[in-house]
């Protein structure tokens, strides 16, 4: 969460007291009538993920794996409850609002063992344990100095995550190596990666304790690889969004750009953008158009009109925590004129540029353009020799263990069902990269 939690704060309680109280389409639990506003937010947090954005992996045993380690972690930190966590389709992984660790699909998929992802989640729980996202939001406002609070609160998580790992018999020179894995680039926000990987490894000392590399690639196995191409992938001359179950006829003269699961489309004079969102917040989005026709034929139900710009008349809390909110999740912006299509699972926004809905060219996916949208899967495979992956001539081309991994006969190892294009891994292989030279 960023700044303006206080004024949400008293926003959560007049939602609260409202007649009819609730959010995306679903009723305000306890925490939110209770007024309890930290859990109420922390709701809120995984509703957008799961109902707006499209974000959340849903994978009900990989998220139960993950909780069970939270839990081991926050009985050894002695907090008298452990984090909810949920799994993100983006990567990275942070502490919310109301008690929340969001990790990212992508951030596990980096990692090598349990002891690793136990890693990334105390330092999490570190975070939440010393109310350091209090720290940054009601400390110094900007500046130097907040920058420097930051970085402490950093080195102060990195140092406790080792200890919490210790306390809860994983082996503490894992956080080492989940550092290695999960940091990219240096940020002002951070110490510098080499000095984090660097403490770590001291504070672990070289001390002994559980692993578990077997025990999380027996829980990665078919997990979702890479990109999750569900949201929108080309399929020879359409794109596809298998989530929804359509498609969008590409034409010749069409120019293609993907980014972030937002397909933009240059159509003639005419630039087209569309994107997938949750139902709730697409039924939201479309109630709100202005000079709005709705149709409910063929692939669904359409609403086209433009966006109203944000009213700024509601000076109430609730009025200016539905702003605040809503600034937050995928939307169009004010003026454009758009269509909105709702399926069953989603819905499909499309900012139309100046052309109609009937010249886009939307229509059902076909079976085999679903199945060519299918993502990538990991996929564990055994080692049928002693030494170095790269010699041992296993996963060809969908290797996802660092090459220079050692193995012996009959360890697992995490390779992806079919080859994956290098962009779509990137930001992994660079880690393992950095990682062989340090
Ligand atoms: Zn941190």
């Amino acid at each position: 969460m960023t700044a303006g939690v206080r004024s949400v704060t008293a926003a959560v309680l007049a939602l609260a007291a409202c007649a009819r109280p609730s959010y995306l389409g679903a009723r305000l639990p306890q925490p939110c009538t209770a007024r309890d506003v930290e859990a109420c937010l922390g709701w809120m947090v995984e509703r957008d993920l799961a109902d707006a954005e499209l974000d959340l992996y849903d994978d009900t045993a990989l998220r139960a794996y993950v909780q069970g380690i939270a839990d081991r972690l926050a009985s050894g930190a002695g907090l008298p409850r452990a984090p909810r966590v949920v799994i993100a389709d983006h990567d990275g992984t942070y502490a919310t609002s109301g008690s929340r660790i969001v990790i990212g699909r992508p951030t596990i998929e980096r990692l090598d063992s349990e002891a690793e992802l136990a890693g990334v989640i105390a330092h999490e729980l570190a975070h939440i344990e010393g109310h350091h996202a209090v720290v940054s939001l009601f400390g110094p406002p900007s500046g130097d100095d907040a920058l420097v609070l930051r970085r402490d609160a950093e080195a102060v998580a990195d140092e406790r995550a080792v200890a919490l790992l210790e306390r809860a018999g994983y082996a503490p020179a894992a956080m080492a190596r989940a550092l290695g894995a999960v940091l990219d680039a240096e940020d002002d926000e951070h110490p510098l990666r080499a000095d984090r990987i660097a403490r770590a490894r001291v504070m672990a000392g070289g001390r002994p304790g559980f692993e578990g590399r077997a025990e999380l690639l027996g829980h990665l196995e078919h997990m979702v690889v890479g990109r999750d191409s569900r949201l929108g992938r080309r399929v020879g001359d359409a794109w596809v969004v298998a989530a929804l179950g359509l498609a969008v006829a590409l034409g010749p003269g069409d120019v293609v750009r993907e980014t972030n699961d937002v397909l933009v489309l240059r159509r003639g004079q005419a630039t087209l953008a569309a994107y997938a969102i949750g139902a709730p917040w697409a039924r939201e989005l479309a109630a709100a158009l202005e000079d709005r026709t709705a149709d409910t034929r063929g692939l669904g139900r359409i609403t086209v009109g433009n966006v109203a710009a944000p009213s700024e008349r509601d000076a109430t809390p609730i009025g200016k925590l539905a702003r605040a909110i809503r600034a937050t999740l995928p939307q169009p912006a004010p003026g454009t004129h758009v269509a909105i299509l709702e399926r069953a699972r989603g819905a499909l926004v499309i900012e139309l540029g100046g052309r109609g809905v009937a010249e886009l060219g939307l229509r059902e996916a076909t079976p085999d353009e679903l199945a060519a949208a299918e993502p990538a899967r990991i996929v564990i495979e055994r080692a049928w020799q002693t030494g170095a992956l790269r010699d041992a001539l296993i996963c060809e081309g969908r290797l996802l263990d660092s090459p220079d991994r050692r193995v012996a006969a009959g360890d697992p190892i995490k390779c992806a069902d079919r080859a994956i294009a290098a962009r779509e891994l990137a930001p992994r292989l660079m880690a393992d990269a950095a990682l062989r030279r340090d």
